[in-house]
């Protein structure tokens, strides 16, 4: 169980965060993974893998007639990611905050888009768009034996509990 959590409404959102193959080249996983930290979301599932085509496929599937496509498929299986499941109060949209806008150009200082990136191709981070896309990205990336619950022994100061 999770008696901490229990009872308090959202606080066990959840959403699928990747840094993406050129923040893993880029040695960015321990920023990307600070700042989540830092904001005071739970970190609940975690691995580093190379995707294969028929993943990505699905991940981005909405976007299969899109002229940037093949690119992105090819950017996305140049190397490994990091796949990620943060929890935490209304953290699909605050990682989307978080993450900035998705060219990277626009994207405002302060976000990780913003001040790790500058082309709309190579933006270091993925975050879930929606609670119903996180639920759909998550059960694709990860296994549910895969993802851990546990207790934050210092919620209360993340809380009022
Ligand atoms: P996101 O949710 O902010 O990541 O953006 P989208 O879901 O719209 O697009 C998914 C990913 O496709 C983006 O993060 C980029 O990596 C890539 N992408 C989107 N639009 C373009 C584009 O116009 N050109 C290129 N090269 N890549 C794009
Ligand atoms: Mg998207």
């Amino acid at each position: 169980g999770r008696p901490y959590s229990a009872g308090i409404p959202g606080i066990q959102e959840r959403t699928l965060v990747a840094v993406k193959p050129d923040g893993v080249q880029r040695r960015l996983i321990g920023d990307v993974i600070k700042r989540f930290e830092r904001r005071g979301f739970k970190l609940v599932g975690m691995k580093l893998l190379k995707a294969n085509e028929g993943i990505l496929a699905e991940h981005y599937h909405e976007l299969r007639r899109k002229p940037f496509y093949p690119a992105l498929i090819h950017y996305m299986t140049s190397g490994p990611v990091v796949a990620m499941v943060w929890e935490g109060y209304n953290v699909v949209k605050t990682s989307r905050t978080m993450v900035g806008d998705t060219d990277s150009a626009e994207a405002k200082p302060g976000t990780i888009r913003g001040d790790f990136s500058i082309h709309i191709s190579r933006n270091i981070v993925h975050a879930s768009d929606s609670v119903e896309t996180a639920q759909r990205e998550i059960n694709l990336w990860f296994h549910s034996s895969e993802l851990v619950d546990w207790d934050c022994c210092d919620y209360c100061n993340t809380y009022q509990l």
